[in-house]
């Protein structure tokens, strides 16, 4: 009996009995060294077998716990059947960036958390399937362009190149409106292209998937800083643009702002990635971006960022890499998976560690960190328990140099352009969040620049929503101007 229909008939039962195919990745020690993609992606035989254990429920659980609302069952039932090529259509119907969403996405706390196979066993490995069915499209050559509605005469322009600009591109382009999407900087995909780490988001996957939205007819314009060039109101006004989606996210790095955190070699963990990453510093000789390869790296923070910084320190030749920590490893907001990538390669952890000043030699260099340990106290706001200093616990760190990972804040340059744009009190755009809609008629917003930092579905998910009021309001604007 062939693989395929040996898959599909097997009873439930059977299927739950299937053990979570595991992904292949490059061994710890060789690639903590290089900038290669850690996890190698699914061969067709591990996909048609972890795609068997899918129950295909008729009420699917998944689908609730993804913000893009994937048509999950279907698409992992058509790789049982083998039909790759038509898994990452269905794919696409509602995700314009599958390949990217199958890398990076949180699924053990979105689609994944809520799989009926995880109460007995592991869930469905959903973002990995995702991932298979996309770059198998990719190495086909066989991308094929939706169906795109008649157009309808409205020019909608998007600020900022990140996902959740992107998605709602890519939803108003099936619409019918004319897209036009403006970069400040050189190179379209945000934080997936200056941040995210090339061993965990190859670029040419990013560019791949701008590619497709491009031959979709998204006009991409780079270069182009909304606030400097033209302001929101120009675009409308000058420009006649009909709507507005602003996704600027949340490029502006926060600091500690203890004392010596200007000396040299202190970077906030935007320059470091966005050097290393944008700048191209991982492909030094080649590419010959100012940057110190320290031998000993420390970074502050505990998040997603704390730790693509420390692996990337790593990569760039360091011989300690140091992650300092205020809370435990119970508390980091990481994903479970890049602490887990992070510890196999080597990354060290100083947990219940809060620096509290800089030394530097005499040219300004940093040398050491002076630190406090800690201990939780009570929950704070954000449900983790409060760290608080232990007194008379001080103690030094040698370091050549540290990388600030301990959040983003708003990107600035539209809201302090755009007169008449109501934020919120960190600086935040007060949209509505079933609508995106802003205090300014037609100008919409989504993704880091309202929520603050968040994740790559999130961002998408509220250019999803956008996109879909942002319609309404040019198809009924063009239904008040027609009677
Ligand atoms: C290092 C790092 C690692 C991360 N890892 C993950 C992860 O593993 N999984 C996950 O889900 N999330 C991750 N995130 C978070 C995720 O990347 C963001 O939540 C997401 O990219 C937000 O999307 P966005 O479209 O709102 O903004 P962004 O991706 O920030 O894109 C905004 C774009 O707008 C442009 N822009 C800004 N101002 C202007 C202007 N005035 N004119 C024109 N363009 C402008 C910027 O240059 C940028 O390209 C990570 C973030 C970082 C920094
Ligand atoms: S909940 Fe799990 S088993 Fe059910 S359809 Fe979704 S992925 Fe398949």
């Amino acid at each position: 009996m062939d693989e395929k229909k040996k898959s599909k008939g097997l009873p439930k039962k059977e299927r739950m009995k299937i053990p979570r195919t595991p992904m292949p990745e490059q061994d710890p020690k060789e690639r903590s060294r290089n900038f290669s993609e850690v996890p190698l992606g699914y061969t067709p035989e591990m996909a048609i077998k972890e795609a068997t254990r899918c129950l295909e429920c008729k009420k699917p659980k998944c689908i609730i716990g993804c913000p893009v609302e994937v048509k999950i069952p279907e698409f992992i039932g058509l790789i049982a059947e083998g039909k790759f090529i038509e898994a990452a259509w269905t794919l696409k119907e509602t995700n314009a960036l599958p390949a990217v969403c199958g890398r990076v996405c949180p699924q053990e706390t979105q689609c994944e958390i809520t799989c009926v196979t995880g109460k007995k066993s592991k869930p469905v490995a959903i973002g990995r399937l995702e991932r298979f069915a996309a770059d198998y499209e990719r190495a086909q050559g066989k991308m094929q362009i939706p169906e795109i509605a008649p157009p309808t005469g409205k020019r909608v322009a998007m600020v900022g190149c990140g996902p959740a600009g992107l998605t709602c591109a890519g939803d108003l382009i099936k619409l019918g409106h004319e897209v036009h999407i403006f970069e400040a900087l050189h190179a379209p995909g945000g934080v997936l292209v200056y941040g995210i780490p090339e061993f965990r988001l190859p670029k040419a996957i990013v560019n791949a998937e701008v590619d497709y939205l491009i031959a979709c007819g998204m006009k991409l314009h780079l270069n182009t800083i909304i606030g400097k060039m033209y302001t929101v109101h120009e675009l409308m006004e000058e420009e006649n643009f009909d709507a507005i989606f602003i996704g600027t996210g949340a490029g502006a790095p926060a600091f500690m702002r203890i004392p010596g955190e200007n000396f040299a070699n202190i970077y906030s963990a935007n320059e470091w990635l966005t050097r290393i990453n944008l700048m191209r510093a991982y492909e030094f000789p080649a590419c010959d971006t100012p940057i110190h390869r320290g031998k000993i790296i420390c970074t502050i923070g505990g998040g997603n960022v704390a730790m693509d910084s420390a692996r990337t320190a790593l990569r760039l030749g360091a011989e300690h890499s140091i992650v300092v920590y205020r809370r435990t490893r119970k508390e980091m907001p990481a994903r479970d998976e890049e602490i887990h990538h992070a510890k196999e390669e080597g990354v060290e952890f100083h947990f219940l560690t809060a620096p509290l000043e800089y030394s530097a030699d005499d040219e300004g260099k940093v040398t050491e960190m002076r630190c406090i340990r800690m201990e939780l106290g009570e929950p704070d706001a954000s449900g983790r328990r409060r760290p608080l200093p232990i007194e008379g616990s001080e103690f030094t760190i040698e370091c050549d140099t540290v990388v600030v990972a301990i959040g983003n804040l708003a990107n600035p340059i539209v809201p302090d352009t755009t007169p008449g744009l109501k934020l919120n009190k960190w600086g935040n755009i007060d949209a509505d969040r079933e609508t995106g809609a802003t205090s300014i008629p037609g100008v919409y917003a989504g993704g880091d620049i309202v929520t603050g930092a968040a994740t790559v579905i999130e961002a998408m998910g509220a250019g999803k929503v956008a996109a879909r009021a942002m319609h309404e309001y040019l198809t009924k604007s063009e239904t008040a101007a027609t009677t």
